[in-house]
């Protein structure tokens, strides 16, 4: 089964349930219109010629219109090109250059990024590109999503497809630097959509709430895929994240679901105006993206009544969840752990040298086979050969222990070790342990150099309004509790951190900030 056919089975399942509640844009559609949307859309498609694996760029925030084209891409066996909305002209032309995108949709604007003028200003670049096609203010746009459905022209297509067809060209991050093209097929993204939202129950009655961002995977497949997949609704609150139009959006749509980045969650539960939101109707939830301090997920359970919530670890390189925690994992599990592996997945813990498998409980680098993992990177043989060994597994470049039962923890980003007088320091523990002070609202840690014990810990904390907490605090706090070499030498107090827009805190870009700091 294609994305396309299964959206089809849905719709003719589940055809008058909703599909997909848009906030901002006051758009709602059932499952029978959808799909009606993305026949026609789909058909427009064909009739301007877009052929089987021709690159299709999408270049916006969250809203109806950006489902409407990864339906219809996938429907017509298309490859969409997701295009990260905080670029700007440099990171796009690159991105459309790489990827030789043919077609790109776009939003005319979004807050502070002009991209019709940034589209203009790199057009001359991109040889490949043929036409841009804008959401606001476009005849064109109009006219393809208006194009009548052509059935069989449809079906002629779809004959053609199969299910290990690349159809996305998914960018990471670029939390740790550049990102990098991951290309996808139905097979990853569908199973792992379905699958995801199979593990947290979903059916046509579950209602979830998407701030996060469509154009990673954390929308596109855990949101996107596994409501289509299940019949249950996509409610997309606000164009970008805002946590009072997503606290709304729960209480408004009596949403069973939500999802977020651990920085997300922080900011609605910080929101002044939380305790004024009726969130009696969630029921789970997914945080995902990076480390999910303890103290935060138990808050989630309490005061946003996500008892089902579930912690997800993955990468873009594998579609992306690999490990996932069950409804029913003990608490302390549920919490302090990102649950066992998926469905039809396989993940080990090893040696980064040599590959053995370590003793269950050990540090070592998670590595993960299976239907999830990617084609390859688009374009790049030797990258991709660098992260997918001979045998199939990816290397995630992730440190993590497993224990007896299979529970896998995530101790840290392998580039995220310091290395402080030859001990091994892993950030995480710190902030783990700082997330437990009363005056802490959030809190990074990061090494940087030091010319007496090679690397030294740097914390930046954000406090709570008002606190009067400094810097001898913030380590008196950690000597109490910790062994000295992880007592941080350095402590910045500050506002925000260097962020994705998928709320991914950059710590390469904290590193670079602290040394110019410091001086
Ligand atoms: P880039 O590869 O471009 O530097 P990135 O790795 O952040 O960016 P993604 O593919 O979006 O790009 O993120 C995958 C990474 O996010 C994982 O390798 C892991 O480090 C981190 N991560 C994801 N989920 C979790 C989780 N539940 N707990 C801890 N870390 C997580
Ligand atoms: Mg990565």
């Amino acid at each position: 089964e294609t994305i396309g056919e299964n959206l089809a089975h849905t719709a003719a399942r589940v055809p008058e349930r909703d599909a997909l509640v848009s906030c901002e844009q006051g758009i709602r559609w059932t499952y029978a219109q959808l799909d009606a949307a993305v026949d026609r859309l789909a058909t427009g498609l064909l009739r301007s010629g877009v052929a089987k694996g021709d690159r299709v760029g999408l270049w916006s925030p969250n809203r109806a219109e950006w489902t409407l084209v990864q339906y219809a891409t996938a429907r017509i066996g298309a490859v969409l090109v997701n295009v990260n909305p905080a670029y700007r002209t440099h990171e796009l032309s690159y991105a459309l250059r790489h990827s030789g995108t043919k077609l790109l949709f776009s939003a005319r604007a979004f807050k502070t990024s002009d991209y019709a003028a940034m589209v203009a200003q790199v057009g001359d670049e991109l040889q490949e590109l043929e036409r841009v096609v804008f959401f606001d203010d476009d005849p064109a746009w109009d006219e393809l999503a208006a194009t009548p459905a052509d059935a069989a022209a449809l079906a002629e297509r779809a004959a053609t497809l199969s299910f290990d067809d690349p159809i996305d060209i998914q960018y990471t991050s670029g939390t740790t630097g550049a990102p990098k093209g991951a290309t996808l097929s139905h097979h990853n993204l569908l199973n792992n959509g379905f699958l995801v939202g199979e593990l947290i129950h979903y059916s046509e009655h579950d209602r979830i709430c998407l701030p996060v961002p469509f154009y990673h995977c954390f929308g596109m497949v855990m949101g996107n895929l596994a409501a289509t997949s299940h019949g249950a609704c996509m409610v997309i609150p606000s164009a970008g994240f805002d946590p009072l139009a997503t606290l709304r959006a729960v209480a408004q749509e009596r949403c069973t679901s939500l999802y977020g980045v651990p920085t997300m969650f922080i900011a609605e539960l910080e929101h002044p105006s939380f305790a004024e939101h009726d969130l009696s109707s969630l029921r789970t939830g997914i945080m995902a993206g990076s480390p999910c301090p303890i103290e935060v997920m138990k808050q989630v359970i309490d005061k946003m009544h996500m008892r089902e919530v579930s912690i997800c670890y993955g990468m873009t390189e594998t579609s992306p969840v690999s490990t996932q925690t069950r409804t029913d994992d003990p608490l302390e599990l549920r919490v302090g752990s990102v649950g066992r592996v998926g469905p039809h997945v396989e993940v080990k813990v090893v040696e980064p040298d040599t590959g053995m498998i370590v003793k269950r409980g050990e540090t070592g680098e998670l590595r993960t086979r299976g239907y999830s993992v990617m084609l390859g990177y688009w374009g790049e043989l030797e990258k991709t050969a660098e992260a997918i060994d001979a045998a199939g597994w990816m290397h995630t470049g992730d440190l993590a222990t497993m224990d007896d039962a299979g529970y896998v923890a995530i101790v840290g980003r392998i580039k995220d070790m310091v290395i402080r007088g030859g001990e091994n320091v892993y950030p995480r523990e710190l902030e783990e342990l700082l997330h437990l002070h009363d005056d802490v609202v959030d809190v990074q840690v990061v090494g940087v150099p030091d010319a007496k014990y090679g690397e030294e810990l740097c914390a930046w904390v954000r406090l709570r309004d008002g606190a009067a907490v400094g810097e001898d605090d913030v380590r008196a706090f950690c000597r109490e509790r910790v062994a000295h070499f992880k007592v941080p030498r350095h402590v910045l107090f500050v506002d925000e951190f260097p962020m994705t827009v998928t709320g991914k805190v950059q710590k390469y870009k904290m590193r670079e900030a602290t040394i110019e700091r410091l001086g």
